[in-house]
């Protein structure tokens, strides 16, 4: 029998599960991280995890791995010598040190584009690169000539061996042209031009997510028991596999993630990037298609509103309970826009933007009627301004994440979306990537 291996990094731990050709799960295994390591200290932390996370497989299961692809947290990125061995400490997704060189970036892109963000991918390539021109002291600037990649694109070298290698999903917050599938030439040339060197030595070369980059090197085969011809496939992003994972196929529907944040993606005939509402579009491939996305896009943003807010009043009992109380139908008057600190990103960018919480009434119910009810507005006011920038019409929509399972707020979501809401079976991102990693054999 053959299996199919995907395997999450996220920010909390590291997930894996196989499946066979009709998705059936054989094997599932977890790696939590229990406390804070230093920065510097992260790449070992994550190779350690992902030999663990291997090891909990059963062998007979291992010894018939067709192929593995992995996803990893986007824009956490890294810089590596030669040997794939970091020079540097790695930079996280949520780092925002990039801001530093917006203003000369945003000379060079073009208007709205989705790196002109303090944490994207390429903001963090070019901190790296103005640390060597500038020569600052202290920083650790490691020199260029590198190879830049990202956090799954580590991983997977790790497993096949071949250093530079990156994905069209990875790649399109370094600036990638996911359309004409190349690096433009503001990001090539430009670059050099502002900046003192290119980075274009240490690109990484993209390919599509799902799509055979080679087989694991002997020495991982043999210390794992892998077939020899077991194939190590592009990867993608946590959030994609997640995305995956739901089954969605068809254009109009859409996944909210209803996480410790709220994301929204929606697959979509035609593509919106809009930098200015933290609005960007991923080329979709579906593994039910051969990795083939037929044009579709994955339009979506993220918002700093969601599940954290909920915990910081309620413990997930208290949620279950009080929801219970709540009756969906009626619309609670309160109006919050319930963040931990100020700012958002999507649907409204403003990093001023204040936590509105008040008034707040004595009755818990009443209050947490309130939240559900205001995050469920920020959702639906967030699909509409994706169809409103042109997105294909939303006519469905899944739930993924902590929040899935309150069908007191699904039924409040509804109200505003006026769709069907469901929870899909599947939504953990292992299991995106396993589907991801069947591409292979579409
Ligand atoms: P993360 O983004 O951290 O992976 P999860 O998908 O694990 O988040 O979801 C955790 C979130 O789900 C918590 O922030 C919590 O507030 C929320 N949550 C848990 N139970 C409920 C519930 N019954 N109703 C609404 N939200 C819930």
């Amino acid at each position: 029998m053959n299996f199919y291996l995907g395997i999450d990094f996220g920010t909390t731990g590291v997930r894996s599960t196989a499946i066979d050709s009709n998705g059936n799960i054989h094997s599932e295994s977890q790696y939590n991280f229990t406390h804070e390591e230093p920065a510097s200290e992260l790449p070992s932390r994550w190779e350690n995890a992902l030999w663990a996370v291997i090891e909990q497989i059963p062998l007979a299961i291992r010894s018939q791995v067709r192929s593995i692809a992995i996803d990893g947290t986007s824009s956490t990125v890294m810089l590596c010598d030669t040997e794939g061995i970091p020079v540097c400490e790695p930079i996280l997704y949520n780092d925002g040190r990039g801001v530093t060189v917006l203003d000369r970036l945003r000379a060079i892109a073009p208007a709205n584009h989705t790196v002109l963000n303090a944490t994207s991918s390429l903001a963090k390539l070019l901190w790296w690169l103005e640390c060597e021109d500038t020569g600052r002291a202290g920083t650790g600037a490691p020199p260029l000539r590198r190879f830049f990649l990202h956090q799954a694109d580590w991983l997977a070298f790790l497993l096949h061996g071949k250093l530079g290698i990156s994905d069209y999903h990875n790649a399109l917050k370094l600036g990638y042209d996911v359309a004409n599938l190349c690096y433009p030439s503001w990001l090539t040339e430009g670059i050099a031009g502002v900046f003192k060197s290119s980075i274009a030595p240490i690109l990484p070369q993209v390919v599509a997510p799902g799509i055979a980059i080679g087989p694991v090197t002997a020495q991982i085969g043999d210390r794992f028991g892998f077939p020899h011809d077991c194939i190590v496939c592009g990867g993608t992003t946590d959030s994609i596999a997640a995305f995956l994972a739901s089954g969605v196929n068809s254009p109009g529907e859409a996944v909210t993630s209803l996480g410790s944040t709220l994301a929204i993606k929606l697959l979509s005939y035609t593509r919106v990037d809009d930098a200015r509402y933290g609005i960007y579009s991923h080329r979709f491939t579906s593994p039910l298609q051969g990795g083939a996305g037929g044009g579709l896009w994955l339009v979506g943003g993220a918002s700093n509103t969601g599940g954290a807010v909920l915990r910081h009043f309620f413990t997930d009992t208290e949620l279950d309970y009080y929801s219970k109380q709540i009756d969906p139908k009626q619309e609670s008057l309160l109006d919050y826009y319930p963040l931990l600190k100020k700012g958002d990103r999507f649907p409204n960018n403003d990093p001023n933007l204040l936590p509105r919480l008040e008034p707040r009434p004595a009755d818990p119910v009443e209050f947490l009627h309130g939240l559900l009810e205001s995050i469920a507005r920020i959702e639906s006011r967030g699909y509409e301004l994706l169809q409103e920038l042109g997105a294909t019409p939303l006519t469905k929509v899944y739930t993924a994440g902590g929040g899935a399972k309150n069908l007191v707020w699904s039924a409040i979501r509804k109200r505003y979306l006026k769709v069907p809401v469901v929870t899909p079976v599947r939504t953990s991102a292992a299991y995106g990537s396993a589907l991801l990693a069947m591409t292979v054999d579409s």
